[in-house]
């Protein structure tokens, strides 16, 4: 057997896949360029590790879940002026995802709540973190068929797992007294744990009635709220203002 040949062995059993694939390369660079031994051997684990990184971070994009590419860099503070460049580049440093505090977008439809949490969740993806995307709704859903379904119960581990759940469109369906129950329960369990960004288009006041009960409201808002920044947004919707037609 060849020196090579075995190379590509120990390469194999030692799942150093990436070097594998680019051994010829690394070997035909280490003839041309002359590399130090150092520099050469920093060159092959360069090469395994970036792979990895940029696996993972494919993996991790795909396991959030996100409905739309929101990015921070398209969205127009101009138009949203509630918000501020300044606050989301703050955001954007995670220090509040590390002590896991909550963010909680508030405001009617179309003024970029659900944008600005999408941009953040990208934005901790590419920082390494674990994110999932949920609407309220299908979380709910999933709570309640916990019992009977393998997937929701998968799900459920999917969202304990994470680093931050994007909790979106809170506010917009009705919610029975045992769905509040059980997005009390979950709450409760993610608190001080896990970061939550809440999109909302109901006012505080407004969440005893949506929620159908004031005991479990104050409760859920009590863990929700206390280590958090609210963001209480208006505007214009930007839908609206910025509306395709089919006649131009
Ligand atoms: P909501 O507040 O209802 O969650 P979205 O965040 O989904 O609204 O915004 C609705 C649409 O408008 C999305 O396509 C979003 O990208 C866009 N949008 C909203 N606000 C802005 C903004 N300030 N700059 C750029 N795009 C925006
Ligand atoms: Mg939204």
């Amino acid at each position: 057997m060849n020196i090579q040949d075995k190379i590509t062995n120990y390469l194999t059993e030692l799942h150093l896949s990436e070097i594998k694939k680019s051994l010829p390369e690394l070997l035909n660079q280490a003839v041309t360029k002359q590399p130090s031994y150092p520099e050469f051997i920093k060159n092959c684990l360069e090469t395994e590790v970036n792979a990895r990184h940029q696996k993972s971070l494919k993996i991790r994009m795909k396991q959030a879940r996100f409905p739309y590419q929101g990015l921070l860099k398209d969205f127009d503070y101009g138009f949203q002026t509630s918000v501020s460049k300044r606050q989301i580049e703050t955001l954007k440093e995670m220090h509040w995802l590390k002590d896991a505090y909550n963010l909680i977008f508030l405001g009617p439809p179309g003024i970029g709540k659900t944008h600005l949490a999408i941009g953040l969740g990208i934005e901790a993806v590419n920082q390494g973190y674990h994110v999932y995307f949920i609407t309220l709704d299908e979380l709910l859903t999933i709570l309640k068929t916990q019992n009977m379904l393998q997937r929701s119960r998968q799900k459920i581990k999917r969202l304990l797992a994470a680093d931050l759940i994007i909790l979106d469109e809170v506010g917009y369906g009705e919610v029975n007294k045992v769905e509040a129950n059980l997005l009390f329960q979950f709450i409760s369990g993610v608190y001080e744990s896990v970061s939550v960004i809440v999109t909302t288009n109901k006012g505080f006041d407004e969440w005893p009635s949506f929620l159908g009960d004031a005991v479990i409201t104050t409760a859920l808002l009590d863990r929700l709220v206390h280590k958090s920044e609210i963001f209480n947004m208006t505007g214009d919707s930007y839908r609206l203002q910025h509306r395709n037609t089919i006649f131009k």
